[in-house]
């Protein structure tokens, strides 16, 4: 029989409603055998989210505030949502659940620990709920003692502890280390704790259920009504991401990748919706052109020109040290004949700026140099433009039509992304003219 880990985000279990959603999803498909939880997000747009509030709960201990009504609203909405889905003492003994972690907080518990709590009480309740097994992360996700997540021994232990139950529920977020301390991952990391335990169960996918229909070809704040992106490889949203498309954690990819497991992104909400695929590779005939376009504000470009740069020896290696010696890592490196840019993130660049144009001007001495500070980059990523000509005419005769300009121009040799750079500006326009010249066939 095949395998699913269902893993929910917070949105997925922000109530009663969610949970009752969150229910039905699981029921409705007995390959889902283990369910990964978040603590609960967002009820509405002004709602704090658990892990928010009991961090909150932490900051005022540690400055000897007042914190019991604090907590006393974590526990409200918990038991809120215990009673509502008539999960009784019996089932699950709250109170002391929430002495416990009371007890531990006074003790000096750490900030991990507090906001881990959020994820555990919600897999308690889910477990409850539908009856099935509960297994505390704290005794499978594996940390060594500096905080390192250990792959290779969570996944031993975790697998063999799936192996002993039919169904269960997992706390997503965090694990612990050697001496029993709770250790997190980095906010939003439930996803990562999904694909872990997905890996351990060698499911067949990986169901991500949150609260939109997955990916879509471009963000729907610039393109109006995007469509939906059905089929998805992991180099491709590797690209799209690092330009600023997020629906998941990034690290969540890893675990899965290596395994070979599909990611499903679906949407708690409305659960007929086939939602994303996420593959090593999609296949060839839900290849369009492109997949999607993402892009993000806020680069500086410096472009260097120096007659004969190409046979100056090591002149690259000196833009590499000057960057190194600031300390600022760059994005992309374009290069002509004679010509070289580096880009950079402003927030990477601070005001350190001036520093490193003087460095390069000093030891480099290039014919002109000039700064452009506020660029932004625009990724056109796709499987499908492998060897396919006219992509780039495509592209250009697109920006070129709507009158703006290209500053900058990189295709990674991989040829499924054709990454351009442009004035500020224009990044609205420029996304929605790519759009439409692709999405017109
Ligand atoms: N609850 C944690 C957070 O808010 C982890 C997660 O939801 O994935 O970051």
């Amino acid at each position: 029989m095949s395998v699913k880990v269902a893993k929910f985000g917070g949105s997925s279990v922000a109530d009663t409603i969610q949970f009752t959603k969150v229910r039905d999803i699981v029921f409705s498909d007995p390959a889902r055998k283990f369910v990964v939880v978040s603590a609960p997000g967002k009820r509405f747009n002004q709602d704090t989210k658990m892990t928010d509030l009991l961090l909150l709960c932490h900051t005022h201990l540690m400055n000897h505030l007042p914190w019991d009504q604090l907590f006393q609203v974590v526990c409200d909405r918990f038991s809120a949502i215990a009673f509502t889905l008539e999960i009784g003492q019996d089932k699950l003994d709250l109170q002391s659940e929430y002495q416990r972690i009371k007890a531990a907080m006074e003790d000096g518990a750490g900030s991990d620990y507090i906001a881990s709590r959020g994820e555990y009480l919600s897999a308690r309740l889910m477990a409850a709920f539908l009856g099935w097994d509960f297994i505390d992360a704290a005794d499978v996700i594996k940390f060594d003692a500096r905080g390192k997540f250990l792959a290779e021994e969570t996944n031993s232990i975790l697998s063999e502890e799936l192996k002993k139950h039919k169904n269960a529920v997992i706390p997503g977020f965090y694990g612990a280390m050697p001496d029993g301390k709770i250790k997190t991952f980095s906010r939003g990391g439930s996803d990562i704790s999904g694909a872990i335990v997905a890996r351990a169960a060698n499911a067949d996918v990986y169901e991500n259920w949150t609260d939109v229909h997955g990916f879509l070809t471009a963000d729907p704040r610039i393109v109006d009504d995007p469509q939906p992106i059905k089929y998805i490889s992991y180099q491709e949203l590797r690209e799209l991401s690092y330009m600023g498309a997020n629906v998941m954690h990034e690290d969540a990819i890893f675990p899965v990748k290596e395994a070979g497991i599909p990611i499903n992104i679906r949407n708690t909400n409305d659960p007929e919706h086939p939602g994303t695929f996420i593959l090593a590779e999609t296949p060839e005939d839900s290849r369009g052109v492109i997949t999607g376009i993402a892009g993000s504000k806020n680069f500086t470009v410096i472009a260097m020109h120096k007659y004969m740069m190409n046979s100056e020896r090591g002149f690259m290696k000196r833009v590499f040290s000057i960057l190194d010696s600031n300390d600022v890592s760059f994005e992309h490196m374009p290069t002509g004949i004679d010509t070289l840019s580096v880009v950079l993130d402003n927030d990477m660049v601070g005001n350190k700026l001036p520093d490193i144009v003087e460095d390069i001007k000093r030891t480099l001495e290039p014919d002109s140099l000039d700064i452009y500070d506020d660029i932004a980059m625009i990724a056109t990523v796709g499987q499908g433009m492998t060897y396919r000509p006219g992509v780039a005419a495509k592209l250009f005769g697109a920006l070129a039509e709507q009158g703006i300009n290209i500053r900058m121009i990189d295709q990674g040799s991989s040829e499924i992304n054709i990454i351009v750079g442009v004035a500020g500006s224009d990044f609205e326009k420029a996304i929605r003219a790519i759009y439409n010249a692709f999405n017109q066939e």
